[in-house]
Protein backbone atom coordinates (compact mmCIF):
# COMPACT_ATOMS: atom_id res chain seq x y z
CA UNK A 1 0.00 0.00 0.00
CA UNK A 2 1.23 2.99 -1.32
CA UNK A 3 0.83 6.76 0.99
CA UNK A 4 0.54 9.49 -0.92
CA UNK A 5 0.37 13.66 0.51
CA UNK A 6 1.80 15.30 -1.94
CA UNK A 7 -1.01 16.02 -4.99
CA UNK A 8 1.05 16.10 -7.92
CA UNK A 9 2.37 12.39 -7.16
CA UNK A 10 -1.52 12.05 -6.81
CA UNK A 11 -1.92 13.08 -9.94
CA UNK A 12 1.06 11.35 -11.88
CA UNK A 13 0.28 8.18 -9.91
CA UNK A 14 -3.51 7.89 -11.33
CA UNK A 15 -2.35 9.49 -14.70
CA UNK A 16 0.22 6.49 -15.13
CA UNK A 17 -2.53 4.03 -13.99
CA UNK A 18 -4.64 5.16 -16.82
CA UNK A 19 -2.29 4.73 -19.38
CA UNK A 20 -1.54 1.53 -18.01
CA UNK A 21 -5.51 0.76 -18.68
CA UNK A 22 -6.30 0.47 -15.08
CA UNK A 23 -9.44 1.72 -13.35
CA UNK A 24 -9.21 3.61 -10.50
CA UNK A 25 -11.90 3.60 -7.84
CA UNK A 26 -12.43 6.17 -5.06
CA UNK A 27 -13.21 6.38 -1.22
CA UNK A 28 -12.96 9.94 0.16
CA UNK A 29 -12.96 10.45 3.58
CA UNK A 30 -12.24 12.00 6.45
CA UNK A 31 -10.22 9.35 8.63
CA UNK A 32 -10.85 7.83 11.97
CA UNK A 33 -12.38 5.09 9.96
CA UNK A 34 -14.58 2.64 11.03
CA UNK A 35 -16.46 -0.89 9.67
CA UNK A 36 -18.82 1.92 7.74
CA UNK A 37 -16.18 3.20 5.78
CA UNK A 38 -14.70 -0.89 5.56
CA UNK A 39 -17.76 -1.55 3.99
CA UNK A 40 -17.12 1.27 1.25
CA UNK A 41 -13.73 0.12 0.78
CA UNK A 42 -14.91 -3.82 0.21
CA UNK A 43 -17.73 -2.40 -2.04
CA UNK A 44 -15.44 -0.67 -3.94
CA UNK A 45 -12.35 -3.33 -3.88
CA UNK A 46 -14.47 -5.65 -6.10
CA UNK A 47 -15.21 -2.68 -8.72
CA UNK A 48 -12.05 -1.83 -10.39
CA UNK A 49 -8.08 -2.77 -10.34
CA UNK A 50 -6.82 0.22 -8.10
CA UNK A 51 -8.45 1.29 -5.06
CA UNK A 52 -7.67 5.25 -3.77
CA UNK A 53 -8.96 6.48 -0.51
CA UNK A 54 -8.65 9.66 0.54
CA UNK A 55 -8.21 10.94 4.14
CA UNK A 56 -8.66 14.74 4.76
CA UNK A 57 -10.52 16.65 6.82
CA UNK A 58 -11.68 18.77 4.94
CA UNK A 59 -11.80 22.38 6.47
CA UNK A 60 -13.81 24.32 4.17
CA UNK A 61 -16.56 22.16 5.02
CA UNK A 62 -16.33 23.44 8.56
CA UNK A 63 -18.01 26.24 10.12
CA UNK A 64 -16.57 28.45 12.14
CA UNK A 65 -18.49 27.33 15.69
CA UNK A 66 -18.17 23.82 14.35
CA UNK A 67 -15.92 21.23 15.58
CA UNK A 68 -13.13 21.02 12.46
CA UNK A 69 -10.51 21.23 15.25
CA UNK A 70 -12.04 18.54 17.72
CA UNK A 71 -13.36 15.86 14.56
CA UNK A 72 -11.14 13.11 15.33
CA UNK A 73 -7.90 12.15 13.77
CA UNK A 74 -6.16 8.69 14.35
CA UNK A 75 -3.97 8.30 10.70
CA UNK A 76 -1.96 5.24 12.43
CA UNK A 77 -5.13 3.19 13.19
CA UNK A 78 -6.66 4.41 9.63
CA UNK A 79 -3.89 3.61 7.52
CA UNK A 80 -4.16 -0.14 9.16
CA UNK A 81 -7.55 -0.95 8.65
CA UNK A 82 -6.80 0.55 4.90
CA UNK A 83 -4.00 -2.06 4.95
CA UNK A 84 -6.77 -4.91 5.68
CA UNK A 85 -8.87 -3.78 3.24
CA UNK A 86 -6.96 -3.97 0.28
CA UNK A 87 -6.31 -0.13 -0.67
CA UNK A 88 -3.46 0.36 -3.04
CA UNK A 89 -3.27 4.46 -2.20
CA UNK A 90 -4.15 6.26 0.55
CA UNK A 91 -4.16 9.91 -0.51
CA UNK A 92 -4.00 12.06 2.44
CA UNK A 93 -2.90 15.75 1.58
CA UNK A 94 -1.78 18.75 3.54
CA UNK A 95 -4.70 21.65 3.70
CA UNK A 96 -2.38 24.24 3.05
CA UNK A 97 -1.46 22.90 -0.77
CA UNK A 98 -5.64 21.75 -1.36
CA UNK A 99 -6.44 25.31 -0.22
CA UNK A 100 -3.40 27.79 -0.89
CA UNK A 101 -3.14 31.70 -0.15
CA UNK A 102 -5.89 33.44 -1.96
CA UNK A 103 -7.93 30.07 -2.92
CA UNK A 104 -11.43 31.20 -4.44
CA UNK A 105 -13.13 28.62 -6.38
CA UNK A 106 -16.28 27.09 -5.27
CA UNK A 107 -19.02 24.96 -6.34
CA UNK A 108 -22.87 25.09 -5.31
CA UNK A 109 -25.39 22.68 -5.92
CA UNK A 110 -28.20 25.39 -5.43
CA UNK A 111 -31.39 23.56 -4.76
CA UNK A 112 -30.52 20.78 -3.05
CA UNK A 113 -28.54 22.88 -0.71
CA UNK A 114 -31.61 24.74 0.75
CA UNK A 115 -32.65 21.72 3.05
CA UNK A 116 -31.80 19.53 5.81
CA UNK A 117 -28.29 20.21 6.77
CA UNK A 118 -28.15 23.01 5.14
CA UNK A 119 -30.33 25.09 7.66
CA UNK A 120 -28.16 24.99 10.29
CA UNK A 121 -24.77 24.15 8.23
CA UNK A 122 -24.68 26.99 5.78
CA UNK A 123 -21.47 26.43 3.65
CA UNK A 124 -20.98 23.31 4.60
CA UNK A 125 -21.93 21.45 0.64
CA UNK A 126 -20.37 24.27 -0.71
CA UNK A 127 -17.35 22.88 1.25
CA UNK A 128 -18.07 19.27 0.43
CA UNK A 129 -18.96 20.04 -3.53
CA UNK A 130 -15.66 22.00 -3.76
CA UNK A 131 -13.76 19.16 -2.21
CA UNK A 132 -15.12 16.50 -3.95
CA UNK A 133 -14.72 18.14 -7.50
CA UNK A 134 -10.94 18.55 -6.16
CA UNK A 135 -10.29 15.38 -5.15
CA UNK A 136 -11.64 14.02 -8.32
CA UNK A 137 -9.29 16.17 -10.59
CA UNK A 138 -6.59 14.79 -8.14
CA UNK A 139 -7.14 11.25 -8.26
CA UNK A 140 -9.55 10.98 -11.77
CA UNK A 141 -11.21 8.07 -10.38
CA UNK A 142 -13.97 5.86 -12.92
CA UNK A 143 -16.13 5.26 -9.57
CA UNK A 144 -16.57 6.80 -6.56
CA UNK A 145 -18.40 5.60 -3.32
CA UNK A 146 -20.45 7.52 -1.08
CA UNK A 147 -22.14 6.41 2.13
CA UNK A 148 -25.87 6.57 2.53
CA UNK A 149 -25.20 7.79 6.43
CA UNK A 150 -25.01 11.07 4.73
CA UNK A 151 -27.83 11.35 2.47
CA UNK A 152 -27.80 14.56 1.66
CA UNK A 153 -24.46 14.67 0.59
CA UNK A 154 -24.83 11.58 -1.92
CA UNK A 155 -27.67 13.52 -3.56
CA UNK A 156 -25.86 16.83 -3.53
CA UNK A 157 -22.60 14.78 -5.26
CA UNK A 158 -24.73 12.86 -7.69
CA UNK A 159 -26.65 16.49 -8.85
CA UNK A 160 -22.86 17.69 -9.20
CA UNK A 161 -21.41 14.81 -10.75
CA UNK A 162 -24.34 15.17 -13.40
CA UNK A 163 -24.84 19.16 -14.02
CA UNK A 164 -21.06 19.33 -14.25
CA UNK A 165 -20.32 15.95 -16.58
CA UNK A 166 -17.85 14.38 -14.85
CA UNK A 167 -16.48 11.79 -15.88
CA UNK A 168 -17.08 9.61 -12.65
CA UNK A 169 -19.70 6.88 -11.36
CA UNK A 170 -21.14 7.60 -8.33
CA UNK A 171 -21.92 4.42 -6.21
CA UNK A 172 -24.03 4.41 -3.31
CA UNK A 173 -23.52 2.12 0.34
CA UNK A 174 -25.92 1.51 2.64
CA UNK A 175 -25.57 2.40 6.67
CA UNK A 176 -23.67 -0.01 8.67
CA UNK A 177 -25.10 0.36 12.17
CA UNK A 178 -23.33 -1.12 15.80
CA UNK A 179 -25.81 -4.28 16.85
CA UNK A 180 -27.19 -2.08 19.43
CA UNK A 181 -28.20 -0.13 15.96
CA UNK A 182 -26.69 3.02 16.17
CA UNK A 183 -25.17 4.12 12.73
CA UNK A 184 -21.86 4.10 12.65
CA UNK A 185 -20.03 7.59 12.85
CA UNK A 186 -16.44 8.60 13.53
CA UNK A 187 -17.82 11.62 15.97
CA UNK A 188 -19.02 8.60 17.86
CA UNK A 189 -16.01 8.42 19.30
CA UNK A 190 -16.55 11.69 21.21
CA UNK A 191 -19.78 10.47 23.34
CA UNK A 192 -19.57 8.72 26.70
CA UNK A 193 -21.14 5.81 27.98
CA UNK A 194 -24.79 7.60 29.17
CA UNK A 195 -24.52 9.82 25.98
CA UNK A 196 -24.41 6.91 23.57
CA UNK A 197 -27.27 5.26 25.20
CA UNK A 198 -28.99 8.71 24.65
CA UNK A 199 -27.62 8.47 21.13
CA UNK A 200 -29.49 5.39 20.72
CA UNK A 201 -32.58 7.12 20.56
CA UNK A 202 -31.97 8.25 17.42
CA UNK A 203 -31.93 4.74 15.28
CA UNK A 204 -34.84 3.11 17.96
CA UNK A 205 -36.96 6.13 16.54
CA UNK A 206 -36.44 5.75 13.28
CA UNK A 207 -37.16 2.19 13.56
CA UNK A 208 -40.32 3.08 14.43
CA UNK A 209 -40.95 5.02 12.32
CA UNK A 210 -40.10 1.97 9.53
CA UNK A 211 -42.17 -0.15 11.41
CA UNK A 212 -44.84 2.15 11.31
CA UNK A 213 -44.56 3.18 7.50
CA UNK A 214 -44.88 -1.10 6.99
CA UNK A 215 -47.74 -1.21 8.50
CA UNK A 216 -48.93 1.42 5.68
CA UNK A 217 -49.01 4.34 8.11
CA UNK A 218 -48.16 7.10 5.02
CA UNK A 219 -48.62 10.18 6.54
CA UNK A 220 -45.19 11.93 6.76
CA UNK A 221 -46.90 14.36 10.06
CA UNK A 222 -47.64 10.72 11.94
CA UNK A 223 -44.92 9.72 11.51
CA UNK A 224 -42.31 12.35 12.49
CA UNK A 225 -44.52 12.89 15.63
CA UNK A 226 -44.04 9.62 16.71
CA UNK A 227 -40.40 10.18 15.68
CA UNK A 228 -40.10 13.21 17.40
CA UNK A 229 -42.17 11.91 21.08
CA UNK A 230 -39.26 9.00 21.09
CA UNK A 231 -36.90 11.61 20.55
CA UNK A 232 -38.37 14.36 23.42
CA UNK A 233 -37.95 11.22 26.10
CA UNK A 234 -33.83 11.94 27.09
CA UNK A 235 -33.90 15.69 27.66
CA UNK A 236 -30.44 15.01 27.01
CA UNK A 237 -30.83 15.08 23.48
CA UNK A 238 -31.80 18.12 21.19
CA UNK A 239 -33.56 17.49 18.31
CA UNK A 240 -32.48 19.50 15.11
CA UNK A 241 -34.46 18.13 12.96
CA UNK A 242 -37.08 15.39 11.92
CA UNK A 243 -37.94 15.14 8.06
CA UNK A 244 -39.58 13.28 5.30
CA UNK A 245 -38.36 14.10 1.85
CA UNK A 246 -38.59 12.83 -1.60
CA UNK A 247 -35.31 10.84 -2.29
CA UNK A 248 -34.06 12.98 -5.08
CA UNK A 249 -35.66 16.65 -4.65
CA UNK A 250 -35.09 16.39 -0.96
CA UNK A 251 -38.28 18.36 -0.50
CA UNK A 252 -40.75 17.48 2.26
CA UNK A 253 -43.62 15.72 1.56
CA UNK A 254 -46.67 15.44 3.46
CA UNK A 255 -47.74 11.93 2.11
CA UNK A 256 -45.35 9.34 1.00
CA UNK A 257 -46.90 7.64 -2.44
CA UNK A 258 -42.92 6.94 -3.98
CA UNK A 259 -39.65 6.62 -2.15
CA UNK A 260 -38.79 8.97 0.67
CA UNK A 261 -36.26 9.29 3.21
CA UNK A 262 -36.59 9.56 6.70
CA UNK A 263 -33.72 11.79 8.11
CA UNK A 264 -32.78 13.22 11.74
CA UNK A 265 -30.01 15.81 13.00
CA UNK A 266 -29.69 15.64 16.61
CA UNK A 267 -26.94 16.63 19.35
CA UNK A 268 -25.99 14.80 22.27
CA UNK A 269 -23.68 17.28 24.51
CA UNK A 270 -21.34 19.16 22.07
CA UNK A 271 -21.46 15.65 19.53
CA UNK A 272 -23.85 16.42 16.14
CA UNK A 273 -25.58 12.91 14.68
CA UNK A 274 -27.55 12.79 11.67
CA UNK A 275 -29.06 8.80 10.77
CA UNK A 276 -32.03 8.19 8.06
CA UNK A 277 -33.97 5.63 6.53
CA UNK A 278 -35.36 4.92 3.38
CA UNK A 279 -39.29 4.79 3.38
CA UNK A 280 -39.69 3.13 -0.26
CA UNK A 281 -43.37 2.14 -1.67
P1 LIG B 1 -16.62 10.65 6.50
O1 LIG B 1 -15.26 10.14 6.83
O2 LIG B 1 -17.53 10.75 7.68
O3 LIG B 1 -16.57 11.89 5.65
O4 LIG B 1 -17.28 9.53 5.60
C1 LIG B 1 -16.66 9.06 4.43
C2 LIG B 1 -17.63 8.21 3.66
O5 LIG B 1 -18.05 7.10 4.47
C3 LIG B 1 -18.91 8.97 3.28
O6 LIG B 1 -19.31 8.60 1.98
C4 LIG B 1 -19.89 8.51 4.33
O7 LIG B 1 -21.23 8.59 3.92
C5 LIG B 1 -19.46 7.07 4.53
N1 LIG B 1 -19.91 6.60 5.84
C6 LIG B 1 -19.68 7.14 7.05
N2 LIG B 1 -20.31 6.46 8.03
C7 LIG B 1 -20.96 5.44 7.40
C8 LIG B 1 -21.81 4.38 7.85
N3 LIG B 1 -22.11 4.21 9.12
N4 LIG B 1 -22.30 3.53 6.92
C9 LIG B 1 -22.01 3.71 5.60
N5 LIG B 1 -21.22 4.67 5.12
C10 LIG B 1 -20.71 5.53 6.00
Amino acid sequence: MKLITNINEMRQFSSDAKKAGKSIVFVPTMGCLHEGHASLLKKGRKLGDILVMSIFVNPIQFGPKEDYALYPRDLKKDLALAEVNKVDVVFNPLAEEMYPDNFQAAIEVEKLNNHLCSISRPGHFKGVATVVAKLFNIVKPDIALFGEKDYQQLVIIRRMVRDLNMDVKVIPAPIVREKDGIAMSSRNIRLGIEDRQTALLISKSLKRAKKLFDEKERRSNMLISEVKSILSSDTRLRTEYVQIVDKDSLKDVSLITGSAVLAVAAWVGEVRLIDNIKLYI
